[in-house]
């Protein structure tokens, strides 16, 4: 049987290994403990034994290259066993992991001649391996077709490498340090703090493991990768560099997900040390006393959350009057609320000027209300938007149609350029890691020739605070503005077991639904696994469920998710948790119906 040769891990803080040397080739009757490569990590030259004994059948990652540890680099299989079919479909062309950061894109096509354009016509080219272009391939080849995807950097994209994974690692790490801190359970709780170090290491090694993950499904589909940036020579071809080189692809369809990035603000550019970008404070080796967060979205909020519970004092800064201003108002206002009562500042109605470096630390000049002042911090993050990754893609010379910044598609995700369709960030409408896979299958579905739309209304929103919100439809103030005639369900966690048992009462369930028939227009939830509760709702919208079907589910007890049948209950007056106002019980008497 084939047997994986892997990059061992060779000490605690080993995470990846070079391969210098292969001290056998293809085809090499090799031992069981056997020398079979040389192997570089930070501290030392190892010589790798060989796993098993047969034939070194096949070399999957070449001299001079760095992998993380438990890449698969080599194949033994016993004599006279062929190469299983996953390693025979595996086109590796260049190291899956590691980075290019900091290499410029080339932006000019160079003449190409003949010998370097891939004869092989692709179905399907993907631009990016995030959740929307990894996962598009996937679905793609899943439909029969060939697919190629092509990465610039890492597997995973944004999502696993600077922002829904990393940030979840943090904030579970942060929960636990937070449990320990306000139990007094605990000898000395109180005064735990969190390695900072270790968390940044146990973050890189989930991401790891991830992105091993996303590469064995990528093999085990036949999914051709290549590392490189690639940019449009016609809407046919792209031209694809990495290190100097080049070659060139040819599909007969395209899928732009080439994702997006940081935006600073004008006179604040990121430098690393003062000022700093989202990716930049994922690996923060120093925790600042004091942090000042530019932007109260999403991301923001987090950050404010990640920092305020690793112990920094956090002022969270918003130019709008509500942070979170895309979520129903009711759910926002207790958040601020809950945020502040632990010792975060939110400044709402104030904008940041520019900001200069004073005494080692960084000082703000801001605009609040008219009035003029300054704010001093250890550090400034600014998290005010992304924006789309589309510069070196050649855009202009195929003739994509833009809307401002980004790529303009249609409900089926069709560019305006035949062959051609945009999906994630790139495109701006729901700048999430789910939304980006969810229209990456729909634009593949296209191509393989089913008829698909994405409806947005059914995209959730999921917001990771203490407590964390979900929410999905329309928001109270949204449903009223469009002419519905609603009635809301409510259910405060405070009236739930389970909350109180796992000691998070904060927070409620609110289900807005139309008067008459009970149509689910949204829902919004503000409390401990809200981000999960919210699968259930987003099902029932599916499934067309009325509110009055949702209250008759029948919960394990006791769980958080009783409280969205009781919001749903309660929205029929029949809640059993909540009296309802009429229900003044006298001893002795019957019950008021
Ligand atoms: C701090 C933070 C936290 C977040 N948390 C969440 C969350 O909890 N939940 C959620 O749903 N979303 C979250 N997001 C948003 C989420 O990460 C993005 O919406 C998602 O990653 C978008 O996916 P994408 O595939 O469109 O683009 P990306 O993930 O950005 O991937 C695009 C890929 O394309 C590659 N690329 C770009 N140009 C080229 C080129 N010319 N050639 C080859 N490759 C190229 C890039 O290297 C990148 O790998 C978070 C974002 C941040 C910053």
């Amino acid at each position: 049987m084939a047997v994986e040769v892997v990059v061992p891990i060779l000490g605690y803080s080993n995470e990846k290994g070079k391969i210098l040397r292969w001290l056998k080739s293809e085809g090499d009757l090799v031992k069981k403990g056997e020398p079979l490569l040389e192997l570089e990590t930070e501290k030392v030259v190892t010589e790798i034994e060989s796993p098993a004994t047969g034939i070194l059948k096949k070399i999957l990652i070449r001299e001079g290259v760095e992998v993380p540890v438990l890449t698969v680099i080599a194949i033994i299989t016993e004599k006279g066993e062929d190469l299983p079919e996953k390693y025979q479909t595996l086109k590796l062309e260049s190291p899956l992991f590691s980075s290019l950061e900091g290499q410029k894109p080339i932006t000019q096509t160079p003449q190409v001649s003949s010998e370097r354009i891939q004869k092989e016509i692709y179905d399907i080219a993907i631009l990016g391996a995030g959740p929307g272009g990894y996962v598009s391939a996937i679905r793609a080849s899943q439909l029969g077709a060939k697919v190629l995807l092509i990465e610039k950097d890492q597997l995973g994209g944004t999502c696993l490498n600077r922002g829904c994974i990393p940030t979840k690692s943090f904030l579970s790490d942060i929960k636990i340090l937070r449990k320990v801190k306000e139990s007094d359970l605990f000898v000395h709780g109180d005064r735990i703090s969190m390695n900072l170090k270790k968390m940044i290491s146990r973050k890189n090694q989930v991401v790891e493991t991830l992105k091993r993950g996303i590469v064995s499904l990528l093999q085990n589909q036949g999914i051709t990768l290549v590392k490189g940036h690639g940019n449009f020579i016609d809407p046919k071809r792209i031209y694809v560099s990495s290190n100097g080189k080049g070659k060139v692809y040819q599909a007969n369809h395209m899928v732009i997900a080439t994702g997006s990035k940081p935006v600073s603000i004008p006179k604040m550019k990121f430098d690393g040390n003062l000022i700093l970008s989202t990716d930049q404070a994922l690996n923060l080796q120093r925790l600042p006393k004091e942090i000042l967060i530019v932007g109260g979205g999403v991301i923001g909020v987090e950050f404010a959350t990640i920092f305020h519970g690793l112990g920094s004092r956090v002022k969270l800064i918003e130019m709008l009057p509500q942070i979170l201003s895309n979520e129903d108002e009711e759910l926002v206002a207790e958040l601020k609320r809950l945020m502040e009562k632990e010792g975060i500042e939110i400044l709402t109605e104030t904008e940041v000027l520019q900001a200069h470096s004073k005494n080692g630390k960084v000082e703000v000049e801001i605009k609040r209300k008219g009035r003029r002042g300054t704010l001093l911090g250890d550090n400034i993050l600014v998290a005010v938007g992304r924006a789309p990754n589309t510069e070196g893609l050649n855009i202009d010379k195929i003739g994509l149609e833009m809307e401002g910044n980004f790529v303009k598609v249609n409900s089926k995700m069709e560019t305006n350029v035949e062959g051609i369709y945009a999906i994630g960030d790139v495109i701006g409408k729901k700048m999430l890691a789910h939304a980006a896979s969810a229209e990456g299958i729909v634009a593949v579905e296209n191509i393989m020739g089913k008829s698909r739309e994405l409806d947005y209304q059914k995209v959730p929103n999921c917001i990771y605070t203490f407590p964390e919100i979900a929410s999905v439809g329309l928001k109270e103030t949204e449903a009223k503005e469009r002419g519905y005639e609603i009635r809301i369900g409510k259910f405060p966690f405070l009236r739930s077991g389970m909350a109180w048992a796992i000691g998070e009462t904060e927070g409620f369930v609110k289900i807005i639904a139309e008067k008459g028939l009970g149509q689910i227009l949204g829902v919004h939830i503000l409390g401990d696994h809200a981000t999960e509760l919210i699968g259930e709702i987003l099902l029932a919208i599916n499934l067309e469920a009325s509110i009055e079907d949702l209250g008759e589910v029948i919960k394990g007890h006791p769980t958080l998710s009783e409280s969205i049948t009781e919001a749903a209950k309660e929205w029929q007056n029949k809640s059993i948790h909540i009296a309802s106002p009429q229900s003044s019980m006298e001893w002795g008497k019957p019950y008021p119906k």
